[in-house]
């Protein structure tokens, strides 16, 4: 490999600077040229690729969001879309991508390695921890800890005036976010999509705090449960115990943003270094990885069409505790 691209695509998660700055670094430690790819699979199709080096990612490993921008791009879905792409990254003499992002961009990456044989390899970043073959993506921990840091302030006014909080965190389809941060926080209930109880389940462990002297509550929810968001299962369980006045914060973007914790500024480093040493070693399509806090690889196929599960310890832990 001579000259290197590297995009970062999809939602923006902490972490990704911290990433691009690795990636561009090993690529000079190894006499790669690096290129910076902006506003992902978009730049690409628009031709904004340019030089960097190792002081033009000086700075930037404390800081949230991405140097190189972030975008969703419906014309790299397209087979003409991706054929301009092609042709940008041939202009620039680039022989090698490195693509961070979540699941989305993992597929075009492979459509990308398919059609044109271009060796890609992709890097976990997205908040939400639902990448198969890494136990933690790039942005989870730090958003995790905003979380926590959020819910802390709100237990202040739930315990203040015995109130009952719902608190709603990302998490379309997974419930990595809401599960560990409502651990974290000390959560009465939490509720994911991957173990969904039910609103009697949650009105039983609430009946029960309050023969047991429990005089507030924080409900811990994932925006993708089947029975709705934080708003929606506030208003069935107003309806069902007309006593409990419910009061609800939707965390929304704050999780996506700050800077990034030190697991991922180290997650992040790790990886993009060893993303370039994964093209370098002749790999293509495959997403580095940390497993049992090992680098592994997962063919994108994989990664795409697997779901790590949730851990029943976990769950069992949260009942636990929650009491
Ligand atoms: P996040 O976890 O934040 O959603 P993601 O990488 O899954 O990250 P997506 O919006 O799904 O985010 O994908 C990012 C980009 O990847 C899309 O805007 C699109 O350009 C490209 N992409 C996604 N799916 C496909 C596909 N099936 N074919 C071609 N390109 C795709």
């Amino acid at each position: 490999i001579r000259r290197l691209g590297v995009l970062t695509s999809g939602g923006d998660a902490p972490g990704m600077n911290a990433a691009i700055r690795a990636v561009v670094r090993a690529c000079v430690h190894h006499g790669i040229k690096p290129y910076g790819i902006r506003e992902g699979y978009k730049g690409l199709i628009d031709g904004q690729i340019e030089p960097m080096n190792a002081r033009s990612v000086a700075n930037i490993i404390n800081q949230g969001g991405t140097l190189l921008k972030s975008a969703r791009s419906q014309a790299f879905r397209t087979p003409e879309g991706r054929q301009t792409a092609f042709e940008n990254f041939r202009s620039a003499d680039l022989d090698a991508l490195v693509v961070i992002g979540g699941d989305g961009s993992f597929t075009g990456a492979t459509l990308f390695e398919k059609e044109f044989g271009i060796p890609v390899v992709g890097i976990p970043g997205t908040i939400d921890n639902d990448i198969f073959g890494t136990d933690y993506t790039i942005g989870y921990d730090t958003a995790l800890n905003t979380v926590i840091e959020a819910v802390d302030k709100i237990r202040d006014t739930a315990t203040s005036h015995n109130r009952l909080f719902f608190v709603e965190v990302m998490g379309r389809d997974a419930g990595f976010i809401a599960l560990n941060s409502g651990i974290g926080c000390g959560a009465e209930e939490i509720l994911i999509p991957e173990a969904d109880r039910g609103i009697d389940h949650l009105i039983k462990s609430l009946e029960r705090s309050d023969r047991t002297g429990k005089t507030s509550s924080i409900v811990l929810v994932a925006e993708g449960g089947k029975d709705g968001g934080a708003f929606e299962i506030a208003k069935t369980l107003e309806a069902k115990l007309p006593d409990y006045e419910a009061r609800v914060t939707v965390l929304g973007h704050i999780q996506r943003g700050g800077r990034p914790s030190c697991f991922d500024r180290v997650l992040a480093s790790r990886l993009g270094v060893a993303a370039v040493k994964t093209l370098m070693a002749g790999n293509s399509c495959v997403m580095v990885g940390v497993r049992n806090n090992a680098v592994a690889l997962t063919p994108f196929a994989e990664a795409i069409s697997k779901h790590n599960a949730i851990d029943d310890e976990l769950l069992e832990v949260a009942d636990i505790v929650s009491i």
